[in-house]
């Protein structure tokens, strides 16, 4: 049914003079797309016991032109974060011809263009933008962007950061990529300048049903958490109620990734000290919620959660919250975990407390309070190197190619770029001083540190050991689940069949009504010589390589669906096997 309706709104466009401003086809295309796809599906754990990567995948995308990809029987969804950018889309382009208005609209030009150019390119693009901008907000977290430069523009400030996130993140920055963050940059700014004029209120019941629930969804849409009227106050009362509910399930999760600790110090008894320095960690981290406009905007621009070393806090973004409470429990048990993953556990902890108030920090704050009367300072934990890491049989088995290759730091290249660089300064007449130290201490610090992903070789250690750790959490959990439920975000992310095909029907109709500029021609790329061709293929490999992540597809299929208890618990059938499971 809703194949014919879209060729039926198709066959209506082709008709249209071009440049027609025809509003009621604006108001046609938001109830096409209110009305397109059917209801998520209820997939309980005994009706879709659906245990691959690819399988899950492809189930998924049979919802791609809906509001959500996937209902469990609680009522519990995995929302299509797609489908929501073009529903804002939409609902932007009504409101600026007045649509929607309790009030006329000014109308603001331009800022669509954006938007509307991003959802039209490969999905390639679409994801090293998503991963620069997780690179940003990492960096933003760990207070490690660099500073503005004196007398340099905010554009070109924020252009900086943007391509410095893409050089962390592994990302070469080509013709295409240095287009798309100018685009974003000016769209942020426009941006900006728009949210101080003051936009007409909403009249939130002449937009259809289904646009409304994703746009006033606080988890969806964490911008209507700001709104001084009756939606925010009731969308803010939804996500108080959610984050109680969150905050409860972290305790939980926290019990059981201690039980994990527990349990190996009982294997391992001669390791009972430094298992207990990993617990005080997991014990203290605390869990926050980022509800601030300008957090939001910096670190949460999709699903995402984030464990901060330097306030040893655990920060969930808006549209994590709304995950299934079985995703939830794997993301909790993943950011915890970088609490005592191999490089956080390698560093030791501090704590500064004055009166009642603590803080604890992976940072030196000890140093830096020394001295400073009515604050207290102390060690909570001591740091753990790499070959004395409790869970050291399980760190070695993570990085085997049966299970996630999971690479440790690379002591070789650390070392040719500190040579190549003495070289240089030698060569140049400059002050060799630190470099030569930092060569003399390499062994140490490569040993020591070969979890962390901060050094040469990118390791992959910390984050498959926090899935590791949130894998042996979830199996300990009473709870019923799915491995759909438990991929959750990776699927919307990810799956490249759950991109809306209703995108090629609206952008016309946008178009029509001088939303969004005339689709540009490009592909060049296609008409130049094979070797460039096969150089940039070649290059978004390396950059996949580079990534401190293990490939989504090991980690679901290698991983989550190995652990034993787990995978009994999530009913995958016992031929569904790739790769070995890492005991403790
Ligand atoms: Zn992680």
């Amino acid at each position: 049914m809703k194949i014919v309706r879209m060729s039926v709104l198709a066959a209506a466009l082709a008709v249209l003079p071009a440049l027609a401003q025809d509003l009621s086809m604006i108001d046609l295309a938001l109830k096409a797309l209110g009305e397109a796809g059917v209801p998520p599906r209820s997939c309980s754990t005994s009706a879709n016991p659906s245990c691959s990567y690819v399988q899950i995948c492809s189930d998924l995308s049979a919802q791609r032109n809906s509001p959500y990809l996937y209902e469990n029987a609680a009522g519990e969804r995995i929302p299509n974060f797609n489908y929501q950018a073009l529903a804002s889309l939409v609902m932007q382009c009504g409101k600026k011809n007045g649509l929607y208005d309790k009030a006329p609209a000014t109308p603001i030009s331009g800022l669509l263009d954006y938007a509307r150019w991003l959802v039209e390119q490969p999905a390639e693009l679409q994801v090293k933008l998503n991963r620069i901008d997780l690179a940003y907000a990492d960096a933003a977290y760990g207070q490690t962007l660099s500073a503005r430069l004196e007398g340099e523009s905010q554009a070109d400030y924020t252009t900086r950061q943007l391509t410095e996130a893409a050089q962390r993140a592994g990302i070469r920055i080509d013709e295409a990529l240095t287009d798309a963050i100018e685009r974003k940059v000016a769209y942020q700014l426009a941006m900006a300048s728009a949210s101080l004029q003051t936009a007409p209120a909403t009249d939130w019941d002449k937009v259809p049903e289904r646009v409304r629930e994703v746009m006033q969804d606080p988890f969806l849409n964490p911008e209507i958490l700001s709104q001084e009227n009756e939606v925010g106050s009731r969308a803010r009362e939804q996500f108080n109620k959610k984050a109680g509910e969150i905050s409860n399930l972290a305790n939980e999760v926290r019990a059981q990734t201690l039980q994990v600790l527990q349990d190996q110090k009982a294997r391992y008894p001669e390791r009972a000290e430094s298992l207990e320095g990993m617990s005080v960690r997991l014990r203290t981290a605390s869990v926050t919620f980022v509800v601030d406009p300008y957090e939001l905007k910096n670190f949460c621009p999709s699903p995402n959660a984030f464990y901060d070393p330097t306030q040893h806090v655990l920060k969930i973004c808006p549209q994590m919250m709304g995950m299934p409470k079985e995703h939830l429990r794997m993301v909790i048990g993943h950011e915890l975990g970088h609490s005592v993953d191999p490089c956080g556990a390698s560093c030791p902890l501090h704590v500064v407390f004055a009166q009642g108030e603590t803080q604890y920090s992976i940072a030196d704050l000890g140093s830096a309070f020394s001295g400073v009367p009515g604050i207290g300072t102390a060690v909570v934990a001591p740091g753990i190197t790499y070959p004395e890491n409790p869970f050291r049989e399980v760190l070695s088995c993570l990085a085997t190619p049966e299970s996630l290759n999971a690479r440790l730091a690379d002591p070789v290249r650390a070392r040719a770029l500190l040579e190549e660089q003495l070289r240089l300064e030698r060569a140049a007449g400059l002050d060799s001083a630190r470099t030569e130290q930092l060569l003399a201490q390499l062994p140490r610090l490569m040993s020591d540190y070969a979890g962390c992903s901060i050094l040469p070789g990118n390791s992959r250690q910390q984050e498959a050991f926090a899935d590791w750790l949130a894998a042996e959490a979830v199996a300990l959990s009473g709870s019923a689940t799915n491995l759909t439920e438990v991929g959750g975000m990776f699927y919307a992310v990810e799956c490249a069949g759950v991109t809306p095909d209703l995108a090629s029907v609206i952008m016309p109709i946008l178009q029509q009504n001088n939303c969004v500029g005339a689709g540009e021609q490009g592909g060049i790329e296609n008409l130049l010589p094979d070797v460039y061709q096969a150089g940039m293929y070649l290059g978004q490999l390396q950059q996949i390589q580079d990534d401190s992540h293990p490939a989504t597809v090991d980690r679901i299929n290698r991983l989550f669906r190995m652990q034993p208890k787990l995978r009994e618990k999530m009913g995958c059938g016992a031929e569904e096997t790739s790769g070995s499971y890492c005991a403790p």
